[in-house]
């Protein structure tokens, strides 16, 4: 990958939503796509969550379903349609597009209209992007016990964090960095209290932006340095906040400890690109075009509904890359 390519599509999650949207796209004329999964293969939800033999139906739950764009599949064993989505993806010459065992935590617009997507150790940039990460995420958890009373303040993103709280973040990469130093610059977080805590004492896994921006605040003391020692339990005080041990014997109290260890939730996800969200965590997004609140940001398949199957995350995809090449 080129480092400063500017792609018009990329496609996060390879699933039937991924997919899809990959060879809607080339059948729409848009070329330059990438599409990026944390997993080694396309379809990896259904390699691994579907047992052996498996018929994969066509109207799933009961709910019948008529295919609206070009990506179909008949109804046959598990084998049998990753095989049939193997010979689709090679016969409309879209594989090369797929780069795997990657993840992506979030996916923001930059001021220059662009989308920026943390990726490895570079940044993609791309003029949209289809969201299509299914709903089997979970963020990665320490090893610790989370004790019952105080796990409403032990959290994977910011969306429950208050203004005057002190909030501890927890990881050493890209999203813990970013965490951090948003709540510090973040206009209506002005009187939180927040500190940094990763394992190691210095950063050595965020991107150079990242680690100047933890840096500066880190060195003007507006971001407390709490590197260079691990988190070994936490328990509740008697007014129920959290009291950290910390393993070299000292112990402090926050309202608030926010993890970033790897491991996205589509939940993350969504807060994490500032996509707007239902009572249920759902994304609001345009039902005819699956955009979300955030121009050229799509989000389709299991993310958007509780009810998915593979031919609705199919149709998902036709109704985004239509959108995109309408207005390309
Ligand atoms: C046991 C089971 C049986 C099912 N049987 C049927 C059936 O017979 N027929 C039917 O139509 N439907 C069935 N479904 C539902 C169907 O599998 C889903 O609706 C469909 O897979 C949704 O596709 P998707 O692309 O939205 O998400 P997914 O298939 O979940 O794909 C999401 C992809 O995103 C990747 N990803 C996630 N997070 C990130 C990240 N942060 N960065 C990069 N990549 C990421 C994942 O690795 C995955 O490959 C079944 C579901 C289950 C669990």
């Amino acid at each position: 990958m080129a480092s400063n390519e500017i792609f018009d599509i990329a496609i996060i999650g390879a699933g039937p939503g991924g997919m899809a949207s990959a060879i809607e796209a080339k059948l729409a004329g848009i070329h330059n796509i990438i599409v990026v999964d944390k997993a080694e293969t396309h379809n990896y939800m259904i390699h691994k969550f579907y047992k052996k033999g498996k018929r994969v139906d066509k109207d799933w739950m009961g709910i019948k379903f008529e295919f609206e764009g070009n990506v179909t599949f008949e109804e046959c064993s598990k084998e049998e349609y990753i095989q049939q989505m193997d010979d689709l993806l090679a016969s409309h010459g879209v594989l090369d597009k797929f780069v795997y065992n990657t993840e992506v935590a979030y996916a923001k617009k930059g001021e220059d209209g662009l989308f920026h997507i943390p990726f490895g150790q570079d940044i993609v940039k791309t003029k949209n992007v289809i969201v299509s990460v299914g709903r089997m995420g979970k963020p990665n958890k320490p090893g610790y016990k989370f004790p019952k009373a105080i796990k409403p303040r032990l959290n994977f993103n910011l969306s429950d964090v208050k203004n005057g709280e002190r909030v501890m973040v927890v990881g050493g990469g890209d999203t813990a960095g970013e965490y951090a130093y948003g709540l510090v610059e973040q206009d209506d977080m002005q009187d939180c209290v927040v500190t940094l805590n990763y394992r190691k004492p210095e950063i050595t896994r965020m991107n150079p932006v990242n680690t100047e921006l933890t840096m500066k605040y880190i060195n003007n003391g507006k971001l407390l340095n709490k590197m260079g020692v691990d988190v070994e339990s936490v328990e509740a005080t008697e007014d129920e906040l959290v009291k950290v041990n910390f393993t070299d014997g000292t112990s402090e109290v926050y309202d608030r400890v926010v993890y970033a260890l790897g491991g996205t939730s589509p939940k993350d996800f969504l807060v994490n690109s500032g996509i707007e969200t239902g009572k249920w965590d759902e994304p609001i997004i345009n039902e005819k075009t699956m955009e979300t609140n955030i121009p050229g940001l799509y989000t389709i398949g299991d993310v958007v509904t509780d009810q998915g199957s593979i031919a609705l995350a199919f149709n998902h995809a036709s109704f985004a890359i239509n959108d995109i090449a309408a207005k390309s």
